[in-house]
């Protein structure tokens, strides 16, 4: 039976079909980014670029942006229907998915500027958040901001920036410099970085167990931001990164569903009655996933604030998306055809950086029990 068959879909019908009618009359590009990930990312920014360019992607972007004036639950519907009609996952899908929210509460004119250059792939942010002593603890970051006229110099190291060696910008966060802070959140400034400075910005790729270099460290030295692309100020600071983060975990991970449909599907074609029953399993948990991440969805549109429960979709998807690789890779071994078997150790690879990803499983967790279970602290 078809997965689409099998997925239970509610709403959007109308985005559903225009994306299928899209789809029928325009191929998306079959790179992965496994095998050629410079092709993937040169053929996904063209495809990205049509799809803005028709009207499929660009939802919940207003009209005077290029967009369609609609809500976050019709970009999910959009970027649900792409999956299921085969679309690769969308290379500037962090600026999508994370900043353009974001800067459409909380940016300035020039800020905004940027929405329709990120949808349409012109311009390409990464995330700089993470650095070597603040990942989990992120508010331990040692980045600082040293103030001058009109811009700020920027110092410090991030690291497993996705993408970043294809981004012509950065979101990010640092301390301000010589800011007395009494907490750990107190003096963060969210920042827009322009990354084409090769004298004071060094993008350096990291090598992962799967060959492909999908992330990277960066050095910042005396890189300058200007004062007009802090998003917020000294106050919200710490406030815009905790909502990028819940964001990260509702939205981006629901545009993380398309890998796991192209998993599902795989493993649909391969099925054996041993494991049939145990596919079936997995296919309940995402409907359930795909419903929690659309009541979520739907919550941001309503105005919101998530805070925990964006934990719940983050957590549960990727635990499901390495059950399920792991299923695939056992099934792939009893067909032992090659192509597959490679396929399905990549797959499995792959999902374990999952679990680690805007925030470890056991962060998620941990989020739950004190944010949404309100259980104590020392739990
Ligand atoms: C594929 C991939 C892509 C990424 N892309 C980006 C990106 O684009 N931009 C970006 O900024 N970052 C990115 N990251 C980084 C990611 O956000 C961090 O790896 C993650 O937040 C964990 O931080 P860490 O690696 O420093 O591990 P640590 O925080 O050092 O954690 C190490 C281990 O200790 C556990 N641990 C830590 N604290 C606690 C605690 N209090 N209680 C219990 N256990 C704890 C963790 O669960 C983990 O198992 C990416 C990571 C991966 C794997």
């Amino acid at each position: 039976m078809s997965i689409t068959n099998l997925i239970q879909l509610s709403g959007g019908e109308e985005i559903r079909e225009k994306v299928l009618n899209f789809v029928n009359q325009n191929k998306p590009p079959k790179v992965s980014p496994e095998e050629n990930l410079d092709e993937f990312v040169r053929e996904g920014l063209n495809w990205q670029r049509k799809l803005f360019k028709n009207g499929i992607i660009g939802q919940f972007l207003p009209k005077e942006f290029g967009g369609q004036g609609n809500r976050l639950i019709h970009e999910a519907f959009a970027l649900e229907a792409l999956a299921l009609a085969d679309s690769p996952q969308l290379p500037g899908i962090f600026g999508i998915t994370m900043l353009a929210p974001i800067l459409l509460k909380y940016g300035n004119e020039i800020q905004r500027k940027f929405l329709p250059h990120i949808f349409e792939g012109s311009t390409m942010f990464c995330q700089c958040f993470s650095e070597p002593e603040a990942g989990s603890d992120l508010f331990n970051l040692k980045s600082n901001l040293t103030e001058q006229n009109d811009f700020y110099l920027l110092n410090g190291q991030k690291i497993w920036t996705s993408f970043a060696r294809y981004c012509g910008w950065g979101f990010g966060i640092a301390k301000l410099a010589g800011y007395k802070a009494e907490k750990k959140q107190e003096g963060i400034l969210f920042f827009l970085v322009e990354l084409n400075q090769s004298k004071n910005i060094q993008i350096k790729p990291i090598k992962q167990i799967s060959g492909v270099s999908e992330f990277s460290e960066i050095f910042f030295n005396d890189a300058k931001v200007l004062k007009d692309h802090i998003v917020g100020n000294l106050e919200t600071g710490w406030k815009i990164t905790l909502e990028t983060l819940f964001i990260e975990r509702v939205l981006l991970t629901f545009a993380r569903h398309i890998q796991t449909i192209k998993l599902l599907k795989k493993i649909n074609e391969i099925i054996i009655d041993e494991y049939r029953r145990e596919f079936e399993k997995l296919l309940a948990e995402f409907n359930l996933l795909r419903l929690t991440a659309y009541k979520h969805i739907q919550d941001i549109d309503q105005g919101k604030e998530l805070s925990g429960e964006s934990s719940i979709d983050k957590y549960v998807w990727s635990e499901h998306f390495k059950k399920s690789a792991k299923i695939y890779r056992l099934l792939a071994i009893k067909t032992k055809d090659k192509t597959i078997i490679e396929d399905a150790n990549r797959t499995f690879l792959y999902s374990l950086g999952r679990t680690i990803a805007a925030g470890t499983s056991e962060i998620q967790k941990m989020t739950v029990a004190h944010r949404v279970l309100n259980l104590p602290r020392s739990f």
